[in-house]
């Protein structure tokens, strides 16, 4: 069993003040597989007095100097990519390739903040005024486990380029992949103090961050319960926020739609990250006069949702991340069929063959109401919500009809309507025939989604605060 007993403050290695042990369980093996020693309230203020000091260096540092400063965060990740991938599988049970896509979205977030950084004007003129971009200070990241180096890399690239300090709080669910990504932070040398890593517990380090005064501002990525939490608490000091939360995401099919690509698609983003992800689209709304070939279709591609061993290239989905996630799958499966949903595959239980693991049968339930807990509740897992509706306007109502507003999807053939839609879906992304990959464009949720942007300019002014110099 490995043992990770370290924190990583002011440029060093350092054991933690903490002294709480929590095992972690293997998500496959259900063995307990290390034990981590967990910062505490002591440890985390030493951590941002660290980042406090390192401060005012990082602010007047050039823009040359950070550019400098991300291409060796970029390759210092990269050149551990194949130990992180494997820690990654191996931690959390998640399938080979979205590990690889993980680790690379991570470096490359370093490269995306130097050609941010080329271009962006950190002072302009406006009328008699000028006006400078100024960097926050010390900046608390909180992530969780869902994508721990894809959220630690994202947001530290952007407090580099802003010219702020961290304090990262990840997921003490992901003890093993920030041990490693932590080495290579390190390894990119940049000045002591600058990142600092206190994994912790959220009720005590994420709190002690929240409430402590020499944070000006908390990144937040996890569950709307604890983002609220974070804005409600973080006001006291009046820190800067930006919470990226939970989704309940729609994909709206058209009455002309193809079914014969929009169902594999809809069964790919229903089982992103196994089902772990915020941008999961789990409610499919299709026309009522489609339900029955809709149905049809999803039991022909079902072959796409594979659970089983995350190192077999066929597998799609990997293991819930721990047994409480397991549980809470199964009661929101028990809660479906209570609330009179009608089950079309899966269901309670493991998928056969499988034994141990965390593993949840992929599940699809038809004639579900908008208005019942699988279609209002983030679930976490592969279960998809299907979901009928009249016309256009209907779809719409519906899918907009939840108190989330992340992400969405719409296709069909006819390029007016999709549009038509598309604008009119409450959602900080929408895709419309198809997935797409663009690092620039702003990510974030409406209503209780989040607070905020991340990702380009807009996720770098995130990092900034304006300030206008009159009489110069
Ligand atoms: P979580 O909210 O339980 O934990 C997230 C982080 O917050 C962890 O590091 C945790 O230790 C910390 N935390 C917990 N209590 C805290 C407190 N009182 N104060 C400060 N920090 C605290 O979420 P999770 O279970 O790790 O992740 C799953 C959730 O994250 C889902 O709801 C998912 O939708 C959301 N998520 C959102 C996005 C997005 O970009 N919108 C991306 C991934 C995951």
């Amino acid at each position: 069993m490995k043992t990770l007993d370290t924190l990583y403050i002011n440029g060093q290695h350092v054991t933690p003040h903490g002294t709480e042990v929590l095992t972690l369980i293997h998500p496959i093996s259900e063995q307990p597989v290390a034990q981590v020693r967990l910062a505490d309230e002591e440890d985390t203020r030493l951590a941002i007095a660290a980042a406090k000091t390192a401060f005012p260096q990082m602010r007047l540092s050039s823009r040359e100097q950070r550019i400098l400063w991300l291409q060796h965060l970029h390759d210092a990740v990269k050149a551990r990519e194949e130990e992180l991938v494997e820690t990654m599988v191996d931690e959390y049970g998640c399938p080979l390739a979205f590990a690889r896509s993980t680790v690379t979205r991570a470096y490359n977030s370093f490269l995306q903040a130097i050609d941010l950084l080329k271009d962006y004007s950190f002072e302009t003129q406006v009328g008699m005024a000028k006006v400078v971009m100024e960097p926050l200070g010390v900046v608390g990241l909180i992530t969780p486990w869902n994508a721990n180096y894809g959220f630690i890399a994202g947001k530290l690239s952007m407090v580099i380029a802003s010219g702020s300090t961290a304090v990262i709080k990840p997921s003490e669910l992901s003890a093993r992949q920030t041990a490693i990504i932590t080495e290579c932070l390190h390894d990119a040398g940049l000045p002591n103090g600058v990142i600092n890593i206190v994994t912790g517990l959220g009720n005590v380090v994420g709190a002690e961050i929240t409430r402590h005064p020499d944070v000006a501002k908390i990144s937040f990525t996890g569950s709307t319960a604890v983002g609220k939490t974070i804005a409600r608490d973080g006001a006291a000091t009046m820190k800067r926020v930006t919470l990226e939360l939970g989704g309940k995401s729609a994909n709206v099919l058209l009455d002309d739609v193809d079914l014969e690509t929009a169902i594999p698609l809809a069964l790919q983003v229903m089982s992103w990250n196994s089902g772990q992800a915020c941008i999961a689209g789990t409610r499919l709304l299709v026309q009522a006069d489609k339900l029955e070939a809709v149905k049809a279709q999803i039991l022909k591609h079902l072959a796409i949702l594979v659970p089983g061993n995350p190192r077999d290239a066929k597998t799609t989905i990997g293991a819930a991340v721990t047994a409480r996630q397991y549980e809470r799958v199964q009661d929101y499966i028990r809660t479906g069929l209570a609330e009179g949903a009608e089950l079309l595959c899966g269901g309670e239980g493991r998928p056969e063959g499988l034994e141990s693991g965390y593993f949840v049968k992929p599940t699809v339930f038809v004639n579900v109401r908008n208005e019942m807990t699988i279609a209002q509740q983030e679930i976490f897992g592969p279960v998809l919500s299907v979901i009928t509706y009249r016309d256009d306007a209907e779809a719409v109502q519906i899918a907009n009809d939840t108190v989330y507003g992340l992400q969405a999807y719409v296709s069909g053939k006819n390029a007016e309507r999709t549009a038509a839609v598309a604008r009119q879906l409450i959602a900080g992304r929408v895709f419309v025939n198809g997935v797409y990959d663009e690092p620039l464009a702003p990510f974030g949720g409406f209503k209780q989604s989040g607070l905020g942007r991340e990702f380009g300019t807009y996720g770098l002014e995130a990092y900034l605060e304006p300030k206008a110099i009159m009489g110069l």
